[in-house]
């Protein structure tokens, strides 16, 4: 039989939910590339290239800078499976699902975790941290950009507190990473980990990941194996670093995702290109610009002032609306995609992307006049808002 299958047809959708955020042309085009090997060296020059960006936008001079295989999941996994050995104390701030999902992974993998659990939409004091580590505490973990909630935890004096203690800050940067300022050495983060359909605009498939020096080294000091073959990070490294002691260069491991580390790369230079005081300024408008067209639709945002992540918008939706209903009629009558609130939030919440291409007038402007729409309210007052906040 040679019948020709029906072709793959993809609909037209404008991204603005928790992600995947919209890809750009040209991180599709690099997508599409012919695929190399994984030991070619000119594959291996592109790895040092995507590297240094990735450093670059992480701000950090961390030569552990890589990309690990998998969804931004599976940075979370590498970080746990690598810096925490089971029986060891651990503290999690959880205010949203992705603490939870740390606190499950953690617990999950042995370590002893002391919770610090923070309302599903505020920020959690910086004292509460602080307080709840001890002398035997081997690491923080906290999510820098909540995206369950659309909250951005500061992390003022959290590397400062570990450090006292011996501790490792550990720091889930997944959505404010290209979004909201997030200074990997400035800040002392030991480890972060995030991903690549966020604020960094390419199909989800990588894990953006940085380690410090103190952090390898600890990990280097290890005598007994790591318990994940697939995220041994030792072995991740003597394929990604060709500087590890002793070890011959990219030595395999398992073959690296080729086309997404030229989608990634790509992706890496537009952020260069526009430059991350200039990106992470333009999230902080855009938010702002939304949340006010947002506001004249009785659409209030979850987080106070001062709290916001401004690659999310999480909004109350007002009494009386289907919330479920006008979600899926903006899919599929308009072509957006939000999202949904999540756990205690289900039902009571939606939460807009403001990441990347998305961070932008012309699909907020979509957005605003499709919700004013369905939602029965005045879209040129909307509209007129957006525009105001983007002048
Ligand atoms: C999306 C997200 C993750 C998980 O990433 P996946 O790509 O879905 O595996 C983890 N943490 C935060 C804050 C996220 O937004």
């Amino acid at each position: 039989m040679s019948t020709a299958l029906p072709e793959l047809v993809v609909p037209d959708r404008l991204l603005l939910g928790s992600g995947p955020s919209p890809v750009p042309e040209r991180v599709l085009r690099a997508l599409a590339q012919p695929t190399i090997g994984h030991l070619d060296p000119a594959f291996g020059a592109l790895i040092e290239d995507t590297m240094e960006r990735l450093r670059w936008t992480m701000v950090t001079r961390n030569r552990t800078t890589l990309a690990v295989s998998g969804t931004g999941s599976a940075g979370m996994e590498t970080m746990v499976v690598n810096f925490v050995a089971p029986g060891e104390r651990v503290v999690c701030g959880v205010n949203g699902l992705f603490g939870e999902r740390m606190a499950d992974e953690l617990t999950r993998n042995g370590a002893i975790v002391e919770r610090v659990d923070g309302e599903w939409g505020r920020a959690i004091e910086l004292q509460r941290l602080i307080e709840a580590l001890d002398g035997q505490t081997a690491a923080l973990f906290v999510v820098h950009g909540e995206t369950s909630t659309g909250v951005c935890q500061s992390l003022d004096g959290l590397a400062e507190a570990c450090r006292e203690r011996d501790a490792l800050l550990l720091v889930d940067c997944v959505t404010s990473l290209a979004g909201q300022r997030i200074e990997i050495d400035a800040a002392g983060v030991d480890v972060a980990f995030s991903g690549t359909q966020k604020c960094l605009n390419c199909p989800p498939g990588l894990a953006p990941f940085t380690a410090s020096a103190r952090a390898v080294e600890r990990l280097f000091a290890r005598s007994e194996p790591c318990r994940s073959w697939y995220f041994d990070l030792r072995a991740i490294l003597a394929y990604w670093r060709e500087d590890v002691e002793g070890a011959p260069p990219r030595v395999y491991h398992h073959t690296a995702p080729i086309n997404m580390v030229y989608a990634l790369r790509e992706a890496l230079g537009l952020v260069l290109e526009e430059g991350l005081e200039q990106r992470w300024a333009r999230h902080q408008r855009a938010h702002e610009a939304l949340r006010e067209a947002l506001a004249t639709l009785g659409l209030e945002r979850l987080a106070p002032d001062g709290e916001a992540l401004w690659s999310l918008l999480a909004v109350r939706v007002p009494e009386g609306i289907d919330e479920a209903a006008v979600r899926r009629r903006l899919l599929l009558e308009h072509g957006i995609e939000i999202s949904s609130g999540v756990g205690p939030l289900a039902g009571r919440v939606w939460r807009i992307g403001v990441m990347g291409a998305g961070a932008a007038v012309e699909p907020q402007r979509r957005l605003v006049q499709g919700l004013a729409e369905l939602m029965g309210g005045d879209a040129g007052e909307a509209v007129a808002r957006l525009e105001a906040g983007w002048r």
